[in-house]
């Protein structure tokens, strides 16, 4: 694999020039910290990154997780990374003090290291990551006394923590969920039911496994008003510290296309009905509790998802300088030297998609980073309005780098040609690895709808209204700039385009109702996506353009030429395509709503 997975130059542009991740420093939360602290942590990562994470890439995806006899059993160095993970502070990174945390901003404790081990080996990444989550939500709504119980073992990687949702009948649908509580006299409730598909929910690389299970108490409203949020362990806790079996069995474990380092498994809970499980916060209120890890969990699944594609950047890059072949349209001689293939246009369009998607998720994902942050410090309306802002991006941060994730994999392995197909480079598994990203934590469809159906009207439209300013105001900065104008103005249209399909939309949501209305949210969500991460290039342009006048030294000037460069291709070949998009979304015909099952046959 190439030495490079992810750019440090790079991650610094987003964090310090193109946004002031150091003004967070004057809140109360963060005073500790200092800039020698982010840029200490950003260099332990990138070090961890080289010397943990990349050298058992490829090797976890060849040792994939076996079940034997009711065990999982994962590549030896698991614990090995838990453990570092744990010792190292980066399970606790944004947790308060008071609870084994350093109270570092999200930007800096969950962004930079998901990003950069993400990159170097995301199997590897994802264990530690769950328990992130999953001792989240107990710092979030746990008592003192689950506090007590979990987060001193979890934080320092020796315990596994999960997010259970999925069942057989409920995967989109959580409104479907059955898994049951029936509650005891002696406080616990009993748990029986399913879950599927549940990532790093058994293995042998952890002493026990945490599960943050949504579950319905047994005579609790349908629907998801219905849901509780529960701690269930793999081994409950007896008094005197020693583990005990809760009677939650894994069944299986299912063999994926790629992501195969790390375990998905089949629970069942109860069996022998001896499974306890322990409430957290209100019952019926789980639902909402869990929208925190998931939310969290679809920024990491965008910033993984551009992280491997970031990785698939840098391979093709390196093999596109050394692979002679062909020569130049110009040259004439059959006898002159081959030039390398980044010499052919059709191969340098092929990488500037690449980082044109890659640095163009990477900066709207800081983006939501820096509002969740402010959102955290922050109170009254403005708390309100970063809350706004990262709630609309969400389904954009996960989805856009997720889809386009796939189709930058697949160009990063075109320009390996027949080589990019052979197991011995890593292309194949990085093309492998980003598919389940549209999958999980919600598909593709789920989020158009949530944002078409949902954020769009949220507060009476009041998200959408803040997010247009945040544009218009990118917009502005850029009309000052002759050379990026063209860029500003193309922009704007596509903003004016933006309101005048979504007030479309909502006409046909009056007038036809909700099927005809989200029946083609997943482009909607496309189109979105596409104009922010525009909007993304256009800021990081405007940043450039302005580093370029202050007369930089020469790998700087290489720097912001090519931010300048992947800008312009942005506007020149992937902004246009909202044209096509819109004409479908104006439609309005209803197509895939009355086409007739039937009619698929043959
Ligand atoms: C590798 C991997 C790791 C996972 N990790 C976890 C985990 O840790 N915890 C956990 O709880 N789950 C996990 N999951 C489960 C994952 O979240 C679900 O697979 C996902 O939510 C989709 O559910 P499903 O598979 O049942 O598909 P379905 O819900 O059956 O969806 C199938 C297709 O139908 C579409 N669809 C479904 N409903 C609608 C609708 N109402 N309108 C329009 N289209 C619809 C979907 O978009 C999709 O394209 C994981 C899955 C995988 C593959």
């Amino acid at each position: 694999m190439a030495e490079k997975f992810i750019s440090e130059r790079n991650l610094k542009f987003l964090l310090y020039e193109l946004n002031d991740t150091e003004s967070l420093l004057r809140y109360p939360r963060y005073a500790d910290h200092s800039r020698e602290v982010f840029d200490m942590i950003l260099d332990t990562a990138m070090r961890m990154g080289k010397d943990l994470f990349k050298p058992l890439f490829e090797e976890m995806d060849r040792k994939a997780p076996e079940y034997v006899k009711g065990e999982v059993k994962v590549h030896p160095r698991v614990r090995d990374i838990m453990r570092q993970a744990g010792e190292g502070g980066w399970i606790a990174s944004t947790f308060p003090y008071d609870l084994g945390g350093q109270q570092l901003p999200f930007t800096i404790g969950v962004f930079l290291p998901t990003a950069i081990f993400g990159a170097a080996n995301y199997s590897a990444a994802v264990y530690h990551g769950l328990t992130h989550g999953a001792a989240g939500l107990i710092v979030s709504y746990g008592s003192q006394e689950m506090k007590d119980t979990y987060l001193p073992k979890m934080i320092a990687g020796e315990w596994q923590g999960t997010m259970a949702l999925t069942e057989p009948q409920a995967g989109s649908s959580l409104t479907d969920l059955t898994t049951t509580a029936t509650p005891t006299e002696e406080g616990y409730y009993k748990i029986r039911g399913q879950k599927l598909f549940i990532s790093a929910g058994d293995h042998d690389g952890a002493d026990n496994i945490i599960h943050l299970a949504l579950v319905r108490i047994k005579d609790a409203p349908p629907g998801i008003k219905g849901i509780s949020l529960f701690i269930i362990p793999k081994k409950r806790i007896k008094e005197d510290g020693s583990l005990e079996s809760n009677d939650v069995n894994c069944a299986g474990i299912y063999h994926k296309l790629g992501y195969r380092g790390a375990p998905i498994t089949q629970l069942a809970f109860g069996e022998n009905d001896d499974c306890r499980g322990w409430l957290v916060g209100e019952a019926n209120k789980g639902l909402a509790y869990m929208f925190q890890m998931m939310n969290g969990a679809r920024i990491d699944v965008g910033l993984a998802a551009a992280c491997i594609s970031s990785a698939a950047y840098y391979a093709s890059l390196e093999y596109a300088r050394e692979r002679p072949q062909g020569r130049k349209l110009t040259s004439k001689d059959p006898l002159s030297p081959q030039v390398p293939i980044i010499e052919h246009a059709d191969v340098r369009r092929m990488l500037l998609f690449q980082k044109s998607i890659v640095e163009g998720s990477l900066a709207l994902l800081v983006q939501c980073g820096l509002y969740e942050d402010l959102e955290h410090v922050t109170e009254g309306e403005e708390r309100e309005n970063y809350n706004l802002l990262l709630e609309l991006l969400t389904p954009v941060a996960k989805s856009y780098p997720a889809e386009m994730g796939i189709l930058s994999c697949s160009q990063g392995l075109q320009i390996l040609g027949g080589y990019g197909f052979c197991e011995e480079f890593p292309l194949e598994q990085l093309y492998r690895d980003v598919r389940i990203h549209p999958i999980h934590e919600g598909t593709t469809g789920i989020q158009g709808m949530d944002l078409l159906g949902r954020k769009m009207m949220m507060k009476k439209g009041k998200a959408a209204q803040l997010y247009l300013a945040e544009v218009r105001k990118a917009i502005r900065e850029a009309q000052d700039d002759m050379q990026l104008k063209p860029f500003a103005d193309q922009l704007q249209s596509a903003v004016a385009q933006l309101e005048k399909v979504t007030a479309h939309l909502f006409g046909i949501a009056a007038k036809e109702g909700p099927e005809m209305f989200l029946a083609d949210a997943t482009l909607y969500l496309e189109f979105f996506g596409i104009i922010a991460i525009a909007w993304q290039w256009l800021r990081q342009a405007v940043c450039a353009g302005k580093a370029l006048q202050k007369n930089p030294g020469e790998s700087d000037v290489n720097f912001y030429n090519g931010k300048m460069v992947a800008c312009r291709y942005f506007y020149g070949y992937e902004l246009p395509k909202i044209e096509g998009l819109a004409i479908r979304l104006l439609s309005g015909d209803g197509l895939t709503v009355t086409m007739k099952n039937e009619y698929f046959e043959d």
